[in-house]
């Protein structure tokens, strides 16, 4: 048995993540849902005082700014979209009988309107560019997000539907660049009072493909995406459990999103991964948040 399935049996055992058949799909305990809001309430306690805007999205967003924003060509792998059934009733008489024979029963779906949000901040740009220019000072928004990526795996820290919070700035290169220099100290050091060992490095999204190479090589070479690494499964490839990005111009010029002098404003988000960080907790600490170390306690439940 490997070490991944070990660990995701013993949160099972132990209760804390619920077995639905699909690897990466799980139910949540209370006291994994418990821990998940005190790390939500750690975050706040780290970013609260910098006024950003907040905003919840679904975890659907609309299928047209999707298409829009470039995810299928970077990620077609990773993307999920939301099929209807639009048939009549003779469709229906069909559907049932596929079921009853076990044949494919989605002849008569159809996409909709809606796709799974793939990261928390999808949706947010264009709701930011239907505002127009930026105020002077930029724009800073707080967000979270059940997201949906199409990656099954027995990796507990790998789900196919998890919960993202993040804060978003836009602005001018200089301003989205000093967030996320600021977010970077601050990341290390919520983690750190967590007692939870990690390790900063540059990284890579997950492009598709060949051209994705050379995508991903090119996103490495610039520095535009860092992450803060915590051993949960394996000691040898730690887990992204913060991601710092910098997107450039490249939301803003999709959305003709404009800073105050009129400049394509760039953009850059910082993201947690709420399930990461509760699973990295129970790794090294324990299933019992009673044995937890006095000074974890205090930094969540104070
Ligand atoms: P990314 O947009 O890939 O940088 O993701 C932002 C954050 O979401 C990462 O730093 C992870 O903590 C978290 N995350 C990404 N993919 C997954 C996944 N498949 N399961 C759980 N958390 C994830
Ligand atoms: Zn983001």
């Amino acid at each position: 048995m490997d070490a991944q399935v070990t660990l995701l049996d013993q949160l099972f055992d132990a209760g804390l993540l619920i077995d639905t058949g699909v690897d990466g799909l799980y139910g949540r305990s209370g006291l994994f849902e418990d821990v998940i809001a005190r790390f939500d309430a750690l975050i706040t306690s780290f970013g609260g005082q910098d006024g950003a805007e907040v905003v919840r999205f679904p975890p659907g967003m609309n299928r047209a700014h999707f298409e829009r924003s470039g995810y299928l060509k970077s990620f077609p792998q990773l993307a999920g979209t939301v099929h209807c059934f639009c048939g009549d009733d003779g469709a229906h008489s069909n559907l049932l009988q596929c079921l009853e024979t076990g044949a494919d029963w989605s002849a008569d779906q159809q996409i909709s309107d809606v796709v799974l949000t793939p990261a928390a901040c999808y949706p947010l740009y264009p709701m930011a560019a239907k505002r127009g220019a930026l105020p002077a000072q930029g724009r800073l928004f707080d967000l979270m997000s059940y997201c949906f990526r199409h990656e099954p795996s027995r990796d507990p820290a790998r789900m196919q539907m998890f919960r993202m919070r993040e804060y978003v700035r836009m602005g001018t290169q200089d301003e989205v660049i000093a967030f996320r220099k600021t977010w970077l100290e601050r990341g290390r050091e919520l983690i750190g009072r967590l007692d939870l060992p990690f390790e900063v490095d540059v990284a890579n999204d997950p492009f598709f493909g060949r051209a994705g190479r050379m995508m991903a090589n090119s996103q490495r070479d610039q520095g535009l995406k860092f992450e803060l690494l915590v051993p949960v499964n394996s000691a040898v490839n730690p887990t992204a459990c913060l991601s710092f990005n910098y997107h450039q111009d490249h939301f803003g010029s999709v959305w003709g999103l404009k800073t105050a002098s009129g400049e394509v404003a760039h953009t850059a988000c910082v993201g947690f991964g709420m399930e990461r960080v509760a699973l990295a907790l129970f790794r090294h600490h324990g299933v019992d948040v009673e044995t937890w170390p006095a000074s974890v306690r205090a930094a969540l439940w104070g």
